[in-house]
């Protein structure tokens, strides 16, 4: 039977065109796209198109983008095999991450993909990055399951877990890594599946749920040399925060000053969520490892084993969107929810 595949097109410099005036690259409509890539036209598939509308640059991406792109999701289900996500790079792990929280039981491929030149351009990453997408988002194993039934980033040369990845570069063609988790695949002159990595679904016949309910109240702390009382303060204490991310240095280590330790107290006296996850770009919290984690955890702060900032974001806002009660969340942040963590890693 003939896949059929879902491409949405939210904005990003894939379909974006320099602006005659000022040189800047503004988006332009899809249906362009497909002119450039006439490419998927020799796929025996049926390919739709969703345009977003307005297009946006994917810095200006809100949650509110997340519950459009999961309700169509929702709506188009039934009627595709896959669905692929034209989005910018500068947000798209972000995007990727919560789709992976808002998105339960899934057993079709969501891939996000993109490029750092727009598809235009003769030196364009554009349209190798889309028909990849494409061709991913219709595999099939041999039961006619979908090979990579999960969110993911095709990007480069590889398919990686959308929860796991990161934009490590601005102007490489390789622009995302999942530095903790082995790629699902890696395509070259054959797409490669990783089926030991890739996550199946409990059930191939429960239908998708979606939970669109986020709750944004998290903010993020980096810890550098330098910080300030006040800015701590403003980070752990401002109003209506439920949940913070601690970015801290190495294996989960931070400042061992009493005004740091107080405030990270008072937080959490105050029922406040707090979270740690290494600003490393590998490797995972330990909190165990030295005195200044063991601090840490005993003000409270919760392990995010090797989660990026990115996942830990988008498993906060669905979390706290599930629940009003703090410790519900807590009990629930230090599992493995959709392949976001090594568990091993997840030391707490
Ligand atoms: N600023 C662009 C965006 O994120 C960058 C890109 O697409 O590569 O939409």
């Amino acid at each position: 039977m003939k896949s059929s595949i879902l491409i949405i097109y939210t904005g990003g410099t894939i379909g974006m065109k320099q602006d005659p005036i000022d040189g800047s690259l503004r988006p332009y409509d899809f249906s362009q796209i497909m002119r450039e890539v006439p490419e998927l036209r020799k796929f025996a598939m049926k390919i739709d198109t969703y345009n977003f509308s307005p297009l946006i640059d994917s810095s200006d991406v809100e949650p509110s983008l997340w519950v459009t792109l999961a309700n169509l999701i929702k709506e188009k289900y039934d009627e595709y095999d896959g669905f692929v996500i034209l989005h910018g790079t500068d947000t798209m792990a972000y995007s990727a991450s919560a789709l992976s929280f808002m998105l339960e039981g899934l057993t079709k491929p969501v891939v996000f993909t993109g490029s750092q030149l727009p598809v235009g351009v003769p030196r364009t990453d554009g349209k190798e990055n889309l028909i990849s997408a494409v061709e991913i988002a219709s595999a099939r194993d041999s039961d006619f399951h979908a090979r990579v039934p999960e969110v993911c980033i095709f990007f480069g040369s590889v398919l990686l877990r959308g929860n796991r990845s990161v934009k490590q570069s601005a102007d490489s063609f390789d622009a995302f890594n999942s530095p903790d988790c082995p790629p699902l695949a890696t395509a070259g002159i054959r797409i490669r599946y990783n089926p030991d990595v890739i996550l199946k679904p409990a059930s191939w016949k429960a239908p998708l749920e979606i939970f669109t309910d986020l709750d944004t109240r998290v903010s993020i702390l980096k810890v550098h040399p330098g910080i300030t009382p006040q800015i701590v303060k403003s980070v752990l204490l401002g109003e209506d925060i439920r949940a913070i991310i601690l970015e801290t240095y190495g294996s989960g280590n931070a400042p061992t000053k009493g005004w740091f330790l107080d405030i990270l107290k008072e937080a959490n006296s105050r029922g406040r969520i707090m979270v740690n996850v290494t600003q490393c770009r590998s490797g995972s919290v330990d909190m165990d490892i030295y005195a200044t984690g063991q601090t840490l955890k005993a003000c409270g702060v919760l392990s995010g084993g090797d989660i990026t900032t990115e996942a830990a974001l988008g498993k906060l806002f669905s979390l706290l969107g599930k629940c009003d009660d703090n410790q519900w969340v807590k009990d629930r942040f230090v599992n493995e929810l959709c392949g976001e963590i090594t568990k091993e890693s997840f030391a707490f």
